[in-house]
């Protein structure tokens, strides 16, 4: 049996057994995000199975209030210091506590006042609440990919040491561990990764070049929050998604394929050593991926629109093209090379996609930030947690100074 297999019967095991009554108390870190808000509706169709405990904002104030107000939680958290008053008034009738700042973050994840943390803040700012969180013991349900794809093997190590399960939330992910219930004793050849291919799918970098953050933002089948639309235009998104997958699966990266298909009804797949593959579908809706982290080991009814034969005949599928969405190509030279480089890769990622967003670099633009910040950064073979921490700043320091954030 490989390590792998190991790390997964533990977390099926760990997941089956977790939870402390028949309501899991669920902590949504980023509750105003697309995953956030998508969570709060799985939480209030299921009163009798999740309650809101704790939820945490980084700016968006209002929608905080108003969630406080709707599911009354424990305790909220607004990252915006400036914006505590405001929050502390607006819910001063209620017995919600407000907190404030980045670590309060990391204060509340060590609270004993809930079961499951859903981890669905964007970036590297997800990164410490979730070990924290981690380290006390609690099931992860992971959206936030950034968190393995800077220090994956810390995390996944931590997880097995405390016995706590992560869940991904990632429908590529769910997909592959749905595909692996039951299967805790076989082995894996490769898993298969779908993707879209982003709204430029058999784009050239000819018209890529002129590509604004409008055209970027339309993603053909998922509605998500603007970083990762950005990433999955770019296909920066899949490259995370593979080294997401090499920590989550313990997979070697010649393991890993990427196959583009334009439907996103084939969420991904798991070929077995028998040559044998198994696929998840369904309609794309996160809310089932969310739904199924929350309530693993469980299935539970709900109302989602269902994929239907009868209306879509074709699913079709492609090789990426590289050449062309060469940060995909960057992300597999990080998986290749691991180390410190993936995360010098999406702290460089994270500084461009902010710098598109605000029009001050073009679309192509993204991938030389990436690529020169990559070249820069000193390669660190087997870095401690502070290592990783000090390559992403120094990686955030030198992509900003060439764009002159
Ligand atoms: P989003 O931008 O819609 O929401 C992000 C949330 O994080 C918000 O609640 C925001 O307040 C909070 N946040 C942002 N910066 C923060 C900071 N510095 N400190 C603390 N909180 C901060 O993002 P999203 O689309 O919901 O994505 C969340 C995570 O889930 C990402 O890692 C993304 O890759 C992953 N994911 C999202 C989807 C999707 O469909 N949206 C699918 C798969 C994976
Ligand atoms: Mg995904």
């Amino acid at each position: 049996m490989s390590e792998g297999n190991n790390i997964k019967s533990e977390v099926l095991r760990a997941a089956t057994v977790s939870g402390a009554g028949p309501v899991k108390r669920i902590a949504i870190f980023g509750s105003t995000g697309s995953i956030g808000t998508q969570a709060l509706d799985v939480i209030a169709a299921n009163p009798d199975k999740f309650s809101a405990e704790v939820l945490t904002a980084h700016s968006n104030e209002d929608l905080l209030i108003r969630q406080a107000l709707s599911f009354r939680p424990n305790m909220v958290v607004i990252g915006d210091e400036k914006k505590y008053a405001k929050i502390k008034d607006a819910l001063a009738s209620t017995e919600v506590k407000v907190f404030a700042g980045e670590k309060a973050l990391e204060e509340v994840a060590a609270l004993d006042c809930y079961d499951l943390m859903l981890a669905a803040i964007v970036g590297y700012a997800g990164l410490k609440p979730t070990l924290k969180a981690i380290s006390q013991g609690k099931t992860i349900a992971l959206a936030n990919k950034e968190t393995l794809v800077v220090a994956g093997d810390i995390v996944m190590r931590k997880a097995v040491e405390n016995r706590v399960p992560i869940i991904p939330v990632d429908s590529e992910h769910s997909a592959i561990f749905q595909c692996l219930v039951g299967e805790t004793r076989n082995k894996i050849e490769k898993v298969i990764l779908t993707a879209s291919g982003g709204p430029f799918l058999g784009r050239k970098p000819n018209y890529l070049v002129n590509v604004k953050r409008e055209h970027a933002l339309q993603h053909p089948n998922w509605s998500m929050g603007a970083k990762i639309t950005i990433d999955s235009a770019t296909l920066m998104n899949k490259g995370l998604e593979m080294i997401e997958a090499k920590w989550l699966f313990n997979m070697r990266p010649d393991q890993i394929q990427v196959v583009i298909h334009p439907q996103s009804i084939i969420h991904s797949m798991v070929q077995f050593e028998d040559g044998s593959i198994k696929a998840q579908m369904g309609l794309p809706d996160m809310k089932l991926p969310i739904q199924y982290a929350m309530a693993f080991p469980k299935r539970i009814p709900n109302q989602f629109p269902r994929y239907d034969f009868k209306k879509v005949s074709t699913l079709s599928f492609e090789e990426p093209d590289l050449r062309t969405f060469r940060n995909l190509a960057l992300a597999i030279e990080a998986l290749n090379k691991g180390g410190n480089l993936p995360s010098v890769l999406n702290a460089a990622n994270e500084i461009a996609v902010y710098a598109f967003l605000r029009n001050r670099i073009g679309f192509l633009d993204m991938t030389d930030v990436i690529e020169k910040t990559m070249a820069r950064i000193p390669f660190i073979n087997n870095p401690t947690l502070e290592e990783y921490f000090d390559s992403d700043g120094e990686a955030r320091n030198f992509a900003a100074d060439l764009i002159n954030l």
